[in-house]
């Protein structure tokens, strides 16, 4: 799922954690300068003396203070975003000049860095955003590495180092941030799946439960009509033909709004298939599309509920046929695996399913055909799945698809 950055949630989160942010840096890098520079030289030989002198000297924390205004008033402004590479480069750029003043030039050891940096480091994962880490962790590096380079001094290599191991650990829990969002926005997706499906659903059994018994008269009344006249009018067929489609989106419809229990009975694989080819029989003809069936029989029978698997192969030779609109072969073999279980394969001569629509296939409503419904698949894989079995694609762009079902010849009850 894309989540635009301007969601006014989002923008919540990120004021949160910036303003978090700005006070942590204030906090620590004045406490860390009166530390280094009024404590500790009171008690033992190190830091520095009472205020920094030489660089900036006092004009460092002038212009640190500087900073929080402008912040502000991004944070104000609704650009939350911005706030957190304005402190970065801001400080990255004082610190830089203010480290050249003091030792461009002399003999003093290198001695610089505020903990504040740390802060930055340690900090980059609560903004969960990759690219401000990999900007906190090279920018800090960064100006180690150009300090170094300007004052010709090796000391700049312990802070690059701590730097190192800290981002390292920063990345850690930066990897486990997004694992966890991830996790969450796919259960989030799968729950909003199924609450689109309950609807969609509801939907679908009251408008089908409707449409289905004029459906029925209406064909009934159009084969009698083109009994009565077997010469008479050529439009009975196409007639048929499309009430016969109509009929089968909503099957497909009505089967998302069931309750599903299903009431397993043994049942002939073969006469299965048989059916669903003498229903797409006329279909087949008109396409010039031909159907090999090798069937590895015979086959012992098989738990299922025969209307719905019918439906099943009704829909993949349907996809199969319509994959090839300049005619071509359908291959159908069903045999029992090694495993025990029936295996049904439907293989196409078609123009295949590019490698990004094979992830969306079995989404309810996704089609790339101008009169498709997109409900194929997604009740085909539901059947599947409700009979415990396994669908498979294989497809390659231009030389065709196959389709794998995977069913188990009994249930467990
Ligand atoms: P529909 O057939 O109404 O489009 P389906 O759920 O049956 O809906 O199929 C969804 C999409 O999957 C199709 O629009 C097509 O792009 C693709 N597809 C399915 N089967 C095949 C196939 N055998 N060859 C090529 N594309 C296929
Ligand atoms: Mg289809």
């Amino acid at each position: 799922m894309k989540v635009s950055s301007n969601s006014p949630k989002l923008i919540f989160e990120e004021k949160k954690a910036i303003k978090l942010f700005l006070w942590l840096f204030y906090v620590l890098f004045f406490t860390y300068d009166i530390y280094f520079y009024n404590i500790l030289p009171k008690y033992t030989d190190y830091g520095g003396s009472k205020i920094p002198n030489g660089g900036l000297g006092i004009w460092i924390y002038i212009l640190i203070l500087c900073l929080l205004p402008v912040s502000i008033y991004y944070i104000k402004k609704g650009n939350p975003y911005f706030v957190k590479y304005f402190i970065l480069f801001s400080f990255i750029f004082i610190d830089v000049i203010d480290n050249i003043i003091k030792y461009f030039g002399t003999t003093t050891i290198f001695a610089s860095g505020n903990i504040v940096e740390l802060l930055f480091v340690f900090f980059s994962p609560v903004f969960v955003n990759k690219k401000y880490f990999w900007t906190v962790t090279l920018g800090i590096i960064g100006k180690y590495m150009l300090l170094g380079i300007v004052l010709h001094d090796p000391d700049v290599l312990p802070p690059i180092v701590i730097t190192v191991i800290l981002s390292a650990i920063a990345s850690i829990l930066l990897t486990r941030f997004f694992s966890y969002i991830n996790s969450l926005t796919s259960v989030y997706e799968e729950l909003h799946q199924k609450e689109k499906l309950v609807v969609i659903g509801q939907m679908a059994a009251a408008i089908g439960h409707e449409i289905r018994n004029p459906l029925s008269s209406l064909k009934g009344f159009t084969q009698l009509q083109q009994e009565r006249n077997p010469n008479g009018n050529n439009f009975y067929p196409i007639m048929i033909q499309e009430i016969d489609r109509i009929n089968s989106i909503v099957n497909d419809l009505m089967y998302l709004g069931k309750p599903r229990d299903i009431k397993f009975e043994k049942a002939s694989i073969e006469e299965i298939i048989a059916y669903t080819l003498s229903i797409t029989q006329q279909q087949v003809d008109r396409e010039g599309v031909t159907v090999e069936t090798i069937i590895a029989g015979p086959l012992p029978p098989i738990d299922c509920e025969e209307k719905q698997l019918k439906q099943v192969f009704i829909n993949l030779i349907k996809n199969a046929i319509e994959a090839m609109p300049n005619g071509g072969q359908i291959r159908i073999k069903v045999e029992v695996s090694a495993e025990g279980k029936l295996s049904i394969s439907i293989e196409d001569e078609g123009y295949g399913i590019s490698e990004e629509n094979i992830a969306n296939l079995v989404e309810p409503f996704f089609t790339t055909k101008k009169d498709g419904t997109g409900l194929g698949l997604m009740v085909t894989s539901q059947i599947i799945k409700d009979h415990n079995g396994e669908l498979k694609i294989d497809s390659n762009i231009g030389k065709g698809t196959k389709v794998h079902v995977t069913l188990p010849l009994t249930q467990k009850i």
